[in-house]
């Protein structure tokens, strides 16, 4: 059971709603109210051992938003404290995506490294103090002798051991004496304590690798509980916000900023991590799809990562309305992929510039129109936004339209084209099909119409309407791409949940089509853009403009509308 009594509403979890009002910042309000603070400092401090992804998008905009919303600031701290895993490749492109969210974090760039000097130094201080001891026991041992829920731990044989010990012990682990895990600093708290975290935790284990930022300098290096806390109180942090794992970890939080004569004394605060259906939301599994070649690397378009997201076309402003609208609580809950899915929709068709394009081209040649003329037609840009204007497209006797068009034998409902049916051609002419050329296998491989002259621009002047309108790219002005069409990840809406996560993986999240037929204004790259009737689309880094690459962002159809009326 999650413990919410340390907050200053009755109910969280009610109090969230979708204009950025949550437990959190009433809190911050409150704070602000009686004069607690002056103002607010927040962080997100991610750890550099691999990409973002869309879960600390949550904490991002929680971080920065409440920050900004009350005049205060928040600050981009790396939580280096662990070079076996961390790389400078990282770093960077951590910075790059919280740019790309649309925050800034100023001046305040920190590391948790710049800190080692002082971390040290209150190591020393907790050991002058009689507040923690050099252990020689293995980890083994020492995980051993911890205790269990219902059992308490037993102590080390080296706790009592005198300060003066410790402290030169401690200073030759820093001296690199020692091999890794020969020796470990532990805080002296209670061997007997109801909270697990408090049986005299590691704070300091020897660990000689490189460091990206500090290099050779170290061979000790902080743990997390007293590198976080007290980087927090040095960087004078109000609200320090953390996911709901680490409430266990709020009394150690505290016992460090009690015992040490920090400059600050920060307040943790606990959220709901995200998770999302059909996908994972954890660096370490996010890293083995990666290392195990299950995706193409980190920026995969189907992966949660906000670099697979910004490749797969999504926008950031999507990303951010998605995360308000989830708002914050304190309860386990799992949102439906479609939530975001409609996040991105709403934000493209108001913004994205609509094209055409043909995926599964059939060929269509016009019997009466003339040979070798291309007309320029204009087509609008965006219909839900009068200023993104009209562009032209070429129009010429042969055409593509989507091979799903065309039914030899429709039944009634089917609008289309068939044999001897008129259609609109989008911005064009009405055409009628007046002959379906075949293979000897009977595959339909081409078709031929005739055209309306009168019909220019898509409307008929003796008024005759015809039901269906399709989208068509001129032939002799195609630009031919791939598209790569994406699903879901994972079949599962929680993967891993009743077993491997990788048996989860759908064998079917990638379909890649060659031979695509785009409207020549799409060689220059417009963003993500709408080929109307398809989807939204975007271009791929692994295109150029002779051959373009695109990945398919979303669909057009509403699956959350779908998800809600059954909800
Ligand atoms: P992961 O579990 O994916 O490895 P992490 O918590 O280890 O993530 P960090 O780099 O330590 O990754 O995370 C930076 C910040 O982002 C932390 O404050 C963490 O609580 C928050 N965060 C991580 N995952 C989520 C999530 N799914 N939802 C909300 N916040 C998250
Ligand atoms: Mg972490």
């Amino acid at each position: 059971m999650t413990d919410v009594s340390d907050t200053t509403t009755d109910n969280p979890e009610t109090a969230e709603d979708k204009t950025g009002s949550d437990f959190i910042r009433d809190i911050i309000r409150d704070d602000l109210a009686s004069g607690k603070h002056a103002g607010v400092v927040t962080r997100f401090p991610p750890e550099p051992n691999g990409y973002l992804h869309i879960g600390h998008a949550k904490s991002i905009c929680l971080n920065f938003g409440a920050a900004a919303e009350t005049g205060g600031r928040c600050h981009l701290r790396f939580d280096d404290t662990n070079p076996a895993k961390e790389e400078q490749e990282y770093i960077e492109a951590i910075q790059a995506d919280v740019r790309w969210l649309g925050f800034d974090w100023g001046d305040h760039l920190h590391y948790a490294s710049d800190y080692f000097d002082q971390l040290y130094a209150w190591a020393e201080h907790l050991i002058e103090t009689g507040k923690a001891y050099v252990d020689e026991q293995s980890a083994d041992e020492i995980r051993e002798s911890r205790g269990t829920l219902t059992e308490p731990g037993t102590n080390s044989p080296y706790r009592d051991r005198p300060a003066d010990e410790s402290l030169d012990l401690f200073r030759r682990m820093k001296a690199g004496e020692f091999e890794d895990g020969a020796k470990v600093l532990r805080a002296k708290i209670d061997m007997s304590a109801g909270n697990i975290n408090l049986r005299d935790p590691v704070i300091y284990r020897i660990v000689h690798a490189s460091h990206p930022r500090t290099g050779e300098a170290w061979c000790v290096y902080p743990m997390y509980d007293l590198a976080h806390g007290q980087s927090d109180a040095i960087e004078e942090i109000t609200h320090s916000l953390c996911t709901l794992e680490f409430e266990d970890h709020r009394p150690l939080y505290e016992w460090f900023i009690e015992n040490l004569p920090v400059p600050s004394r920060p307040r943790q605060i606990e959220f709901a991590r995200l998770n999302i259906t059909h996908t994972v939301l954890s660096k370490r599994r996010l890293m083995q799809l990666v290392a195990e070649d299950h995706v193409a690397g980190w920026d995969d378009p189907r992966m949660p990562t906000l670099s697979g997201l910004r490749r797969r076309g999504y926008p950031p402003e999507a990303i951010v309305d998605f995360c308000k609208r989830i708002g914050i609580n304190k309860s386990y809950s799992v949102v439906e992929m479609a939530l975001l899915d409609a996040c991105v929709r709403e934000y493209l068709n108001k913004h994205a510039l609509r094209r055409m394009a043909v995926l599964k081209p059939l060929k269509v040649v016009i019997e009466n129109y003339p040979e070798g003329e291309t007309e320029m037609l204009d087509a609008v840009n965006n219909p839900e936004d009068e200023g993104a204007g009209t562009r032209q497209v070429p129009f010429s006797k042969e055409f593509y339209i989507e091979q799903d068009d065309f039914m030899e034998d429709p039944p009634k409902k089917f609008f289309r084209l068939g044999p001897g049916r008129e259609v609109r051609l989008r911005y064009a002419y009405f055409v009628t099909c007046t002959d379906v050329i075949k293979d000897d296998a009977g595959n339909v491989t081409g078709l031929r119409c005739t055209y309306d002259p009168a019909t220019r621009g898509g409307n008929a002047p003796d008024g005759r309407k015809v039901k269906g309108t399709l989208h068509w790219v001129s032939a002799a002005h195609a630009v031919e791409a791939e598209v790569r069409l994406y699903d879901h990840l994972f079949t599962a809406e929680e993967p891993g949940k009743g077993g491997d996560f990788l048996d989860d993986i759908n064998p079917e999240s990638l379909e890649v089509l060659s031979g695509c037929k785009l409207e020549p204004t799409l060689a220059e790259d417009h963003g993500t853009v709408q080929f109307e009737r398809l989807g939204y689309f975007c271009a791929d880094k692994d295109g150029s403009s002779d051959a373009p690459v695109f990945n398919r962002t979303m669909t057009l159809r509403d699956t959350w509308a779908k998800v809600q009326k059954k909800g």
